[in-house]
C-alpha cells in the first residue's frame, strides 16, 4: 500500500492502539505510531525497530523525515506513512474526529490541584450502574488527553477525563479533543507557574477546556475563577450554566459547611438541592474539597442523597503509586493494587517488563474491571497482553479469570476463587527468584497479598521516586542536547538509592553508559540483567577474570596497570572478547590517571598493542560546582584536549572524549565533547546550587514513631544526659539511628524531623538504633511516619547543618535501610 502522503491532511487507521512511546508497544500489528519530537527524544530515531517489531501505521514530522530516513521506510512496501507538520496535532486532530462521534455525557476536570483524585473518585463512585471510561492514571497532557480520549468506544456510557496545561494556548487543543459537556473546575493555586504571565492568566487559560460546556461545577470561594468565568467563559458559552459552592457567605448556589467530629466529618449543604447531610471519614481540607465536588456531581446527575452517602463512606485515599520494593524469597514485588482496568493492566505490565532484575515474571492477577466486552473478548486480550510480556506465572484470583483459564497460554498458571483461599492454599515457598507484579481491582484487597509477599521494614524506608528520577535525568539531557552521550555513576549503590533498580530505569531509558567504582558493582548489575555498557574505575589485576566474564569495561590510569592489562589480554585475548578500555588522564585532581609526562609514553603503548581497544578519553574536573576554580577549570579542559587528541592521533581512530560531571554541565557546557558523566544530579542534587529548582527530590528517607514520652523540665533525655530539658516536653523516639545513616552531628538540636507537617529538633545524643525528638509542638501519635529528608527537609539543608556534603549523606544511609521505588 505504501500511502506516503506528503500532505496527508487526513489520517485513516483501524488501529486500536496509539504509540508514542516505541519502548511500550504490546500490539504492532494493531497500533499507529506517532513520531514525536522533543528536545530530548526523537520518535524518528526508532522507525526501524518499530518497523521490525511489526508496526505498519506510522505518523512522521517532516522536518524529521530525514533523506536517509525515507529512503529505509521506501523499502517498507506494507507500511503506511503520514507525514505531517506536526504529529501532537496530527494526534489530537485524529482523536478529536474520533471524538466527535460519541454522543454520551463528558466530564472535563481542570485546576491546579485534586484532578487526578476527583476523577478516580468519581469513577469509583460511579461506576455501579455507569460503563465508565476515564484518563489512566494523570494522562492530562498534550499527548495524554489524546490517548485517554482515544479510549472511547461504543459501550460507555460515561466519560470523565482531565487536563492539565503548562502553558497559555495549550488548552485550545486540548478542548476539541475531549470536548467535555461538564465541567468541574477544582481550584487554583496560589504559585506562579514559568509558563504563565500571572495566575490570572493561569485562570482564563484552563477555563478555555470549558467553552462547550452546558454545566460547569466550581468553588466560588474562589473569587478570582469566579470572576473569570463571567468576564471570559459567559461571553462566549452562551449555554453555560453553573452550579457554585461555597461557604455560606460566598453568594454560592450551594452553601457548604464542614464541622469535625470524632470519626471524621460532616459536610452540610443548603440551596441548590436543599438541605443535605454526609458523614465522611475524611478531615483534610483537599479530600473535603474534592469530596464536595464529587457529591455535587452527583446529585447533579441525579443520584440520590442516601446513595450518594452509602457509596462515600467506601472511598478511600487514592494512591496511585506503583511500587516496587523487596520481596520474600529473593524476589521483588510490584505493588499496584489501585485498579485494575485494561489501560492500568497494560501500565503495569510495560513496567513488569522494564525490570530485567529477575528473568522470571510472575502475574498475581484479579478479575479485570469490565467495559462492556464479553469475558471471552476481555480475557482473550489479557491473555495476548500476558503473552507479547513473556509473563512466565499467571497466579488469576476472582471468579470470572477463573472460568476463562482456558484462554491463557502462559508457561505456568494458577487459579483461585478469591483472595482468602490464595492466601490460605498458595505454596508461597514456590514464588522464588522472581518479579512479582500484584495487580487487583479494589474489592479483591489485594494489599493482603502484599503484605505477605514482601521483605518486612523495620519501620525506616527509603522511598526512591523514579518518576522524579527521570525528570532529573531529561532535565540534563536536554541540557546537553541529542549528540552528547551520558554515563550515569551508579557507583556506591548509586548513591545510596539501589543501584540495579536504578540501573533497570536509566537502561529503559536508553542511556549510553553506566560507572561505578569497582568490578563487583558491576558484576552485580550484570547479574541483575542489566545489559548496558559499563565502565569500572578501579578494576585491578585479581578482578580482570571478572571483567571478562561480564563485559565490563576497565579505567586504566597507570603506566604500572597498563602492562597489566596488556600482560593479561596477550594471555586470554584468544579466549574471550576483550573489553575496550577508558583512559583517565590526571589533569589536576591528582588522585588517578596518567600525567602528561606519560603521554609520549602511553601512546608509543597503544601503537604497539593494537588488540588494546580504546573506548573513551576522560579527565574530571576538581571544582566544577566554584566560580574561584574556574580558572583551573579552563586549565585542566586544555590539558585535557591536548593529551586526548594526542592519543587519538596515536591510535588513528576516535574516541569518547568527556570531562564533566553534573556540576561541569551547568556551569561548564562549551565542554560537554562527546559524553557527561552524570552523578548527584540525577539523585536530585544540583551541586552548584544555581538550578536546584530545576530538579526534583529522588529520595525521601522516613521512619516511624517508636512511643512518646511526656516529661518535665530538668529532666534529661538519652545518653550522657545531653538532652536536658528546658521545658515540660513531649519527647518521641524514632527507628532511625546512626546506624542508619543519620549522622551523630544531627544530636542535640542540629537536625529537624518533619513530623506531620512540623519540623521537630533532636533532642540529647542520636543513638545507634534511635533518635529522640521534641515534638510538643506537633500533633503526632505513636507509630505516625515522619520525614528524616525529603521535599520538607532538603539533603542539602541536612549536609550544611553538620558541615558536609549531600553526597556523604546519600551513601551513607545504612544497608538494613529497606528502599522502595515508586511510580506516581
Ligand atoms: C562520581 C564521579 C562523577 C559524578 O560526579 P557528580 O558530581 O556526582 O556528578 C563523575 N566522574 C567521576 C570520575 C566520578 O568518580
Amino acid at each position: 500500500m505504501n500511502s506516503i502522503g506528503y500532505n496527508a491532511q487526513t489520517i485513516t487507521t483501524s488501529a486500536a492502539y496509539i504509540l508514542t512511546d516505541s519502548r511500550q508497544i504490546s500490539f504492532p500489528e494493531q497500533s499507529i505510531f506517532f513520531a514525536i519530537r522533543g528536545n530530548r527524544h526523537d520518535g524518528h530515531q526508532f522507525l526501524p525497530y518499530l518497523y521490525a517489531s511489526g508496526v505498519r501505521e506510522f505518523v512522521v514530522e517532516e522536518n524529521a523525515f530525514t533523506e536517509p530516513l525515507r529512503k529505509e521506510t521506501e523499502k517498507w512496501s506494507d507500511a503506511s506513512i503520514w507525514v505531517v507538520p506536526s504529529s501532537i496535532r496530527a494526534l489530537q486532530k485524529l482523536v478529536a474526529d474520533k471524538r466527535r462521534n460519541f454522543h454520551i455525557p463528558v466530564v472535563g476536570i481542570a485546576g491546579s490541584n485534586g484532578k487526578t483524585i476527583v476523577k478516580e473518585w468519581l469513577v469509583q463512585l460511579l461506576s455501579p450502574g455507569k460503563r465508565i471510561v476515564s484518563s489512566p492514571k494523570s494522562y492530562n497532557s498534550q499527548i495524554g488527553v489524546p490517548l485517554s480520549v482515544w479510549n472511547m468506544g461504543n459501550e460507555h456510557e460515561l466519560a470523565i477525563f482531565e487536563a492539565g496545561i503548562s502553558q497559555v494556548h495549550e488548552m485550545e487543543y486540548l478542548q476539541p479533543v475531549m470536548l467535555p459537556t461538564i465541567g468541574i473546575f477544582t481550584n487554583i493555586g496560589s504559585a506562579h507557574d514559568d509558563g504563565f504571565k500571572s495566575r490570572k492568566q493561569k485562570i482564563t487559560e484552563k477555563l478555555r477546556l470549558f467553552t462547550k460546556v452546558r454545566k460547569l461545577i466550581y468553588r466560588k470561594d474562589y473569587t478570582a475563577i469566579d470572576e473569570e468565568i463571567s468576564l471570559i467563559l459567559r461571553p462566549v458559552n452562551s449555554f453555560l450554566q453553573t452550579i457554585s459552592w461555597g461557604k455560606p457567605d460566598s453568594g454560592a448556589d450551594i452553601s457548604v459547611i464542614c464541622k469535625p467530629e470524632n470519626t471524621g466529618t460532616v459536610i452540610s449543604f443548603s440551596g441548590l438541592f436543599g438541605e443535605l447531610r454526609f458523614e465522611t471519614a475524611f478531615r483534610d481540607d483537599a479530600s473535603l474539597e474534592n469530596l464536595t465536588h464529587c457529591i455535587i456531581f452527583m446529585l447533579d446527575f441525579g443520584i440520590s442523597a442516601p446513595v450518594i452517602q452509602e457509596r462515600i463512606q467506601l472511598l478511600k485515599p487514592v494512591s496511585m503509586r506503583l511500587e516496587l520494593k523487596e520481596g520474600i524469597n529473593h524476589s521483588y514485588l510490584i505493588d499496584d493494587t489501585y485498579n485494575n482496568d485494561i489501560q492500568g493492566l497494560l501500565m503495569a505490565l510495560n513496567f513488569l517488563s522494564q525490570q530485567e532484575q529477575r528473568q522470571k515474571k510472575t502475574v498475581i492477577l484479579s478479575d479485570v474491571l469490565q467495559t462492556g466486552q464479553t469475558p471471552g473478548e476481555l480475557y482473550g486480550t489479557v491473555a495476548k497482553l500476558l503473552k507479547e510480556k513473556s509473563v512466565s506465572h499467571l497466579i488469576g484470583i476472582g471468579k470470572e479469570i477463573c472460568s476463562q483459564s482456558a484462554l491463557f497460554d502462559v508457561p505456568q498458571k494458577d487459579f483461585y476463587k478469591d483472595t482468602d483461599s490464595f492466601l490460605r492454599d498458595f505454596p508461597f515457598d514456590t514464588l522464588s527468584d522472581s518479579m512479582v507484579l500484584v495487580k487487583g481491582a479494589r474489592p479483591f484487597s489485594f494489599e493482603r497479598i502484599v503484605h505477605r509477599l514482601q521483605q518486612k521494614a523495620h519501620g525506616t524506608v527509603l522511598e526512591i521516586n523514579l518518576d522524579s528520577l527521570s525528570h532529573n535525568l531529561n532535565y540534563y539531557k536536554s541540557k546537553i542536547g541529542q549528540e552528547t552521550k551520558v554515563m550515569a555513576m551508579v557507583k556506591a549503590f548509586a548513591y545510596g538509592s539501589g543501584s540495579s533498580e536504578v540501573a533497570a530505569l536509566l537502561q529503559y531509558h536508553r542511556l549510553d553508559y553506566l560507572g561505578v567504582a569497582y568490578a563487583d558493582e558491576g558484576v552485580s548489575l550484570r547479574q541483575n540483567g542489566i545489559t548496558l555498557p559499563i565502565m569500572v574505575m578501579n578494576a585491578t589485576m585479581p578482578a580482570f577474570d571478572l571483567l571478562l566474564q561480564y563485559k565490563l569495561e576497565p579505567e586504566i590510569y597507570s603506566r604500572r596497570m597498563l602492562a597489566d592489562w596488556i600482560a593479561y589480554v596477550n594471555k586470554n585475548g584468544a579466549q574471550a572478547e576483550i573489553p575496550a578500555v577508558h583512559l583517565k588522564l590526571d589533569t589536576g585532581m591528582h588522585r588517578l590517571g596518567f600525567v602528561k609526562d606519560d603521554y609520549e609514553w602511553l601512546s608509543e603503548q597503544l601503537k604497539q598493542n593494537p588488540a588494546i581497544k580504546v573506548a573513551s578519553v576522560f579527565s574530571h574536573l576538581v571544582g566544577a560546582d566554584e566560580g574561584v576554580h574556574n580558572e583551573f577549570s579552563r586549565k585542566q579542559f586544555e590539558l585535557f584536549m591536548e593529551g586526548a587528541l594526542r592519543i587519538e592521533a596515536a591510535l588513528g581512530y576516535k574516541t569518547i572524549k568527556h570531562i564533566l560531571n553534573s556540576a561541569g554541565i551547568v556551569r561548564f557546557p562549551d565542554y560537554k565533547l562527546d559524553m557527561v558523566r552524570l552523578g548527584i544530579g540525577l539523585y536530585g542534587v544540583e551541586a552548584t546550587g544555581q538550578e536546584q529548582h530545576a530538579l526534583l527530590p529522588v529520595g525521601t528517607l522516613k521512619t516511624i514513631v517508636s512511643q512518646i514520652k511526656y516529661l518535665s523540665a530538668g529532666e534529661t533525655v538519652g545518653y550522657s544526659r545531653k538532652g536536658e530539658l528546658k521545658h515540660d516536653a513531649a519527647i518521641a523516639t524514632l527507628a532511625i539511628g546512626y546506624a542508619d545513616g543519620y549522622d551523630r552531628r544531627l544530636g542535640n538540636g542540629v537536625g529537624h524531623i518533619c513530623v506531620n507537617g512540623t519540623l521537630c529538633p533532636t533532642v540529647g545524643n542520636i543513638c545507634m538504633d534511635m533518635t529522640m525528638i521534641d515534638v510538643t509542638n506537633a500533633s503526632v501519635d505513636e507509630g505516625d511516619e515522619v520525614i528524616v529528608f525529603g521535599k520538607e527537609v532538603p539533603i542539602t539543608e541536612l549536609a550544611k547543618r553538620i558541615g558536609t556534603i549531600p553526597y556523604e549523606i546519600l551513601t551513607g544511609i545504612g544497608d538494613r535501610v529497606k528502599r522502595v521505588f515508586y511510580k506516581e
